[in-house]
C-alpha cells in the first residue's frame, strides 16, 4: 500500500537579475519519490510572474499524479506572465520585493519573523 502523508522537498531556481525571473527554470534538486498516483499540494512562498509554477506544475503532470493543487503564502498579480491557478492563497501583494519569513533577498532576511518590503 501506498504510504499516507508524506512531506518532500524540490529545489527550483530560475534565472534572471536578483529580483526578477527569466523564467528560465531549472530543477536544482528533485523529489525523492514518485508522485505517479498521489495527490499532490505543491507549497511555495509567493507566486511574481508565475513562471516557476507554471514549469513546475508542467512537470509534475508529466510524471501522473492523482491531483495537483498548488497552495501559495503570496501571490503578486501584477506581474503575471503565466496564469497558474492557486489553489489557497494566502495573502495578495502589490509589486514590490519582499523579504521575511522565509523569502530571502540574496541569502538574506529569511529569518525574520515578519514580512517586509526590501527598500534600496
Ligand atoms: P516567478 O517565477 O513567479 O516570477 O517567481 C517565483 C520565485 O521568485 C519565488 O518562488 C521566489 O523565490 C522569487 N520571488 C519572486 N518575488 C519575490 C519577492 O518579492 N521576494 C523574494 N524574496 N523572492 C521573490
Amino acid at each position: 500500500a501506498l504510504p499516507g502523508l508524506v512531506i518532500d522537498f524540490l529545489g527550483l531556481q530560475s534565472y534572471g537579475d536578483e529580483t526578477r525571473s527569466s523564467g528560465v527554470v531549472q530543477i536544482t534538486f528533485d523529489l525523492g519519490r514518485p508522485v505517479e498516483d498521489r495527490h499532490v499540494l505543491v507549497v511555495e512562498d509567493i507566486v511574481d510572474t508565475g513562471l516557476t509554477m507554471a514549469y513546475l506544475l508542467e512537470n509534475l503532470a508529466t510524471r501522473r499524479p492523482r491531483s495537483v493543487r498548488l497552495c501559495s503564502l503570496l501571490h503578486k498579480p501584477a506581474r503575471t506572465e503565466r496564469q497558474v491557478p492557486i489553489d489557497y492563497l494566502g495573502f495578495t501583494i502589490d509589486d514590490l520585493f519582499v523579504v521575511g519569513y522565509g523569502l530571502d533577498y540574496k541569502q538574506r532576511y529569511r529569518n525574520l519573523p515578519w514580512i517586509g518590503v526590501l527598500s534600496s
